[in-house]
């Protein structure tokens, strides 16, 4: 057996898991509640359970006036208010100080934000780092206790201040994304796949805390390169075309240059005119119309996980 060297971090005393950052994707509302009614309370080491959203919650809407989960970058929780804010930039800054604040050494040491897509993309974490050596050791703790489900780790490669979602307020934290389930709806095999996913990510977290070590090894990460918008009217902006049916439902699988992508309300076929080979995700999500994203592309790479176990007295160690 090789001698690896064994990274030591710092315990993982408070943790956040949170749903309802958008309010219209069920799992994580219906999850973050049933945790609520048993847990709260209860233990020390419970985590820290958060509805992000209550407002658009309670409506089975994304959001009421802005995006919650593209207001938590550095500069959108610092900038100045204006006279009448919009709910949810008012909601970052109490999550801010709930949570956080973002950045400093008195933010949580872990936030996990529950997710659903109506892509179908399993589930995956979506990190800012490749780094983040808790994120990816939780992933595949997932991956060996849960081998029956389609799992990615997707990297969105930005510096922490840049991050713009809850996530990111935590010194640790990823999106847990699965899917696919439409907005507004729950269903029985998604919201199953997301408690299990989460209580696997609690037991490895008290593993973690506990002392135990987990060895290194490598994982297949998932790199945004970039964003793909519909085909569109130049005057109208109105989209022209839908996802061809050969690219639908095919997240992760690789695209090629001269692939079908699109089918234009007329009937015609658009190819990738891309260069390189590379793997959609996200395609065709129901909140990303507003966006302009019909689709993101990403590259994959190996990478190679240090061994980690939680430093045993924090204080002695430094
Ligand atoms: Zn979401």
């Amino acid at each position: 057996m090789d001698t690896q060297e064994v990274v030591r971090l710092p315990k993982l005393s408070r943790v956040a898991v949170c749903g309802g950052t958008h309010g219209n994707e069920l799992s994580g509302v219906f999850l973050v509640k049933e945790l609520l009614k048993s847990k709260q309370g209860e233990d020390r080491n419970s985590p820290i359970l958060v509805l992000s959203n209550p407002e658009a919650t309670q409506r089975c809407l994304r959001y009421l006036d802005v995006d919650l989960n593209r207001c938590f970058s550095r500069d959108a929780l610092n900038s100045p208010l204006s006279d009448s804010p919009p709910y949810e930039v008012l909601r970052s800054r109490e999550l801010n100080t709930l949570l956080g604040p973002k950045g400093s050494a008195d933010s949580v040491d872990f936030v996990c934000d529950l997710h659903n897509t109506t892509a179908n993309m399993g589930l995956c974490f979506i990190a800012y780092s490749d780094s983040d050596w808790i994120s990816l050791h939780i992933f595949r703790h997932l991956q060996r206790c849960l081998p029956e489900i389609s799992m990615r780790y997707i990297n969105f490669n930005l510096p922490p201040d840049e991050a713009y979602s809850l996530d990111s307020v935590g010194k640790h934290g990823f999106a847990m994304e699965i899917g696919p389930q439409p907005h507004g709806v729950v269903r029985s095999n998604i919201y199953t796949t997301m408690k299990t996913a989460v209580q696997h990510m609690l037991d490895w977290i008290h593993l973690f805390n506990s002392g135990t070590v987990f060895e290194g090894g490598l994982v297949d990460v998932f790199t945004l390169v970039k964003h793909v918008d519909y085909p569109r009217d130049c005057k109208t902006h109105d989209i022209v075309a839908a996802i061809h049916p050969e690219l639908q439902d095919k997240d992760f699988c690789l695209l090629n240059p001269g692939d079908p992508v699109f089918q234009t309300f007329s009937g015609e076929t658009t190819f990738y005119d891309g260069n390189e080979s590379l793997y959609p995700f996200f395609i065709n999500e129901c909140a990303y119309y507003e966006k302009g994203i019909a689709f993101s592309l990403s590259r994959k790479r190996c990478l190679n996980v240090p061994a980690v176990q939680s430093q045993r007295n924090q204080s002695n160690e430094l």
